[in-house]
């Protein structure tokens, strides 16, 4: 690795310079010698390489530190970083993260934007659903509608009428790519564009297809299965991978997300796994104890109350509630509370029943109006 140029003469920034100054000099480069804007220029490409590894090197603190120290030994023959940088055998592959990030906005949006002829994965689909709170408890298999792009089977997506093809677009040789050089302050800035006549395809349609006009696609009203899994949430999505939009030249489908909307119940709130409900008990029934039965969602349910029961006493059901989204077989709890009610309107009979009742609270007995007979002086139940 003879002759090899100090890096921070490659980019031509003071030994000190920051890491805004050093990525501001490796852009500059790097727009100047990128490959796709000097396409079969050797002596391009060699520094853009050059610059490439300089930074890649400068920008990562470690490797300056060793850089500053060691020179270039610090990277060859292996013996220290290992790092497999010499000249030749740079991976451009390596160098994913930071162009992500040099050329973000410069070229649109990520590598993935660079070359329009490439593979593209199609845009994801949004769409909702609506379904009831048992369902969301359950699960439930539910059938979607939705007007779904496809490749046009007519001319197989080349977007051509049969029996003719596409032509290489003119303006930009098949690139999908125009250059366009400018003179700024800092010298001569090549701006890399879509290329307007062919939209970045690369080729020309002279006859269209008929069927999708030449845009290669057709949208057609699709149905869609959609398997919603016991214990989902309202406001959760399902994705269904390949259900999205088409990818262009080879690239895969996108997917579908769903959202589940779950509609509300007359009854039940649900908090996680867990459903809450109020019921309401008679105030006999409460101090009597006794047997009711309890709304679930696995149906009623009976259950025995205690004597003496106070009015907003809970009441768990275990495993009554919502399956967990994980393990089906996990299941949260149904929680009730039991609200004690007073009767609004009572005959005389019943009236008078009170009042023999609140007598012998007091230890009177009903018979005697006298209270000085057989007193029993005691509360309640024992
Ligand atoms: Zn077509
Ligand atoms: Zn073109």
């Amino acid at each position: 690795m003879a002759n090899k140029r100090d890096y921070y003469e490659v980019l031509g920034v003071p030994k000190d310079a920051d890491e805004a100054t050093l990525k501001k000099a490796y852009r500059q480069l790097a727009k100047k010698y990128h490959p796709d804007t000097n396409s079969g220029d050797a002596e391009a490409e060699a520094k853009f390489k050059e610059a490439s590894e300089a930074y890649a090197i400068l920008s990562d603190a470690d490797k300056r530190r060793q850089y500053d120290q060691f020179g270039h030994a610090a990277f060859e023959g292996g013996a220290g970083g290992g790092a497999g940088f010499d000249g030749f055998n740079f991976n451009m592959g390596d160098m994913g993260d930071i162009f992500g990030d040099i050329f973000g906005d410069f070229f649109g949006g990520g590598r993935s934007r660079r070359n329009n002829n490439g593979p593209m994965r199609g845009a994801n689909i949004r769409t909702g659903i609506r379904i009831t709170f048992e369902e969301a408890v359950f699960g439930v298999e539910k059938e979607i509608e939705l007007n779904l792009k496809d490749t046009c089977t007519k001319c197989n997506g080349s977007g051509a009428k049969a029996g003719t093809t596409k032509q290489t677009c003119t303006k930009c040789n098949g690139k999908g790519q125009v250059v366009y050089t400018q003179q700024s302050l800092f010298g001569m800035v090549r701006n890399v564009q879509t290329c307007p006549d062919c939209n970045g395809t690369g080729s020309i349609i002279k006859e269209k297809c008929p069927d999708c006009y030449g845009s290669g696609y057709i949208t057609a009203r699709k149905k869609i299965e959609v398997s919603i899994p016991a214990g989902i949430d309202d406001g959760q999505s399902i994705r269904i991978k390949g259900k999205g939009e088409p990818g262009t030249n080879g690239g895969e489908r996108g997917d579908l997300l769903v959202e589940v909307n779950v509609s509300r119940h007359p009854m039940f709130q649900r908090q996680d796994t867990n459903i809450y409900s109020t019921m309401p008990i008679s105030f006999v029934t409460a101090a009597l104890g006794g047997t009711i039965r309890i709304k679930t969602v696995d149906g009623e349910v009976e259950y025995d109350v205690n004597p003496g029961t106070q009015t907003d006493s809970r009441v768990r059901l275990k495993n009554k509630g919502v399956p967990s989204l994980r393990n089906k077989n996990v299941r949260g709890d149904h929680y009730v509370t039991l609200v004690v009610q007073v009767p609004e309107k009572l005959n005389e009979e019943q009236k008078e029943a009170l009042r023999n009742f609140d007598n012998a609270m007091k230890g009177i007995k009903p018979e005697d109006a006298p209270p000085e007979k057989k007193k029993k002086g005691k509360f309640g139940r024992s």
